[in-house]
């Protein structure tokens, strides 16, 4: 007989998220490019309405999210009955898999995909199960060729962290198509706020279409509300009836409620946002191009860059350097990048240091300079 607790099947199999470090050891001045943040944090009038919030912090929040439901639902033309909040769109995700996945089930995505969703899948004891990408992007013909009787949820980063590849609305379609009607369909759009494609639909009406397919969104990335934790989904009404049930009465603070509002309301500094994305985005990924690196084109607020197999000058190799200078972008070895380091797009003089940093670690003239 055990002497302890044994935990439920699945759980012991999750590799805990490793987040993005924050600090380095001995230094004090640092350049954080690790998580994807947003290049200027909060915007002044979020921050603003989180300070007013704390004379009322004894008070329990509105369960039921009422002005931030109506705040978005105003935003982007949507049924605030359809919206469900959450402390980050990661309790969305889980929430989703606790509803409609458990032992013995398959939750599939791509193979680059999100880590949370594998974790996910396990801590309710479903099977991850991962489809091959093409030219690091989902492949619509490779998940639906994964899909097994035993499927029951498959998650969509679009755009994909880290590789900030997309899938344009049609393919989307098509795969929302080739799916059975039991299988949910996810729709994780963290960074739609940041894309400008044409061709893109974040899937508000895949939601609409029908009962299956469920949208998320953060404030997290291009609000810079990481630290309070909020996001929402969209979902047609019965999706949002079960996750109204299973989430916590009170699972989104005041104070992210507060800093929410006023951040999607915000619209100047959201425009300023995705202006300034778009522009060191594309000189930071010319800049490394130049250095001989392969970089992954990417409609998000980060790049994927690979490094290739020379050990001496490899992504470990590149990242130790970077630390050394104070600069912290992120490691791909576990979403199988072993060659790969994340970095997110900051401010500019961030990406003049990363690329100058760079440059010099691959013994090279800073491309940058004088640009
Ligand atoms: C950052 C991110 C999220 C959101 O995280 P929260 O902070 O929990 O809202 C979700 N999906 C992807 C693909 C992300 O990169």
């Amino acid at each position: 007989m055990s002497d302890m607790p044994t935990p439920k099947p699945g759980i012991m199999d999750i590799s805990p998220y490793a987040g993005g470090e924050s600090g380095i050891e001995g230094q004090t001045r640092i350049i954080k490019l690790s998580s994807n943040e947003g290049a200027f944090g909060p915007s002044p009038k979020s921050a603003a309405a989180y300070r007013e919030l704390a004379a009322n912090m004894h008070r329990y929040p509105d369960g039921g999210a009422t002005s931030l439901r109506r705040a978005i639902g105003e935003r982007f033309s949507l049924d605030p009955a359809q919206i469900v909040c959450g402390a980050g769109s990661d309790e969305l995700i889980s929430l989703l898999c606790k509803a409609y996945a458990g032992p013995g089930d398959e939750v599939l995505y791509s193979r680059h995909g999100f880590l949370m969703y594998p974790i996910s899948a396990k801590s309710v004891g479903a099977t991850s199960v991962t489809a091959p990408e093409t030219n690091r992007t989902a492949d619509v013909d490779a998940l639906l060729t994964a899909v097994t009787a035993k499927t029951r949820i498959l998650f969509l980063a679009n755009p994909n962290n880290p590789t900030g590849t997309y899938l344009p609305a049609a393919e989307v379609r098509r795969l929302r198509a080739g799916l059975r009607g039991d299988i949910l369909l996810v729709l994780d759009a963290a960074y739609a706020e940041y894309v400008t494609a044409n061709d893109y639909d974040a899937g508000v009406a895949l939601v609409d279409a029908g009962s299956n397919t469920v949208m998320t969104r953060t404030f997290s990335k291009i609000y810079g509300l990481g630290g309070l934790r909020l996001g929402w989904a969209y979902c047609p009404a019965n999706v949002a009836d079960v996750l109204n049930r299973l989430r916590g009465p009170f699972n989104v603070g005041a104070a992210a409620l507060a800093a929410g509002v006023a951040a999607i309301n915000d619209r100047a500094f959201e425009e300023m946002s995705r202006e300034h994305n778009i522009r060191w985005r594309e000189w930071t990924a010319k800049q490394l191009t130049a250095l001989g690196l392969d970089v992954t084109p990417s409609i998000g607020n980060f790049l994927l860059v690979c490094f290739g197999d020379d050990k001496t000058r490899g992504a470990d190799t590149a990242d130790s350097f970077l630390k050394s200078k104070g600069i912290i972008v992120r490691k791909m070895g576990g979403y199988g990048f072993p060659d790969g380091l994340r970095i997110s797009i900051g401010l500019e003089d961030e990406m003049r240091a990363v690329v100058g940093a760079i440059a010099q670690f691959l013994g090279k003239n800073d491309p940058g300079e004088g640009a």
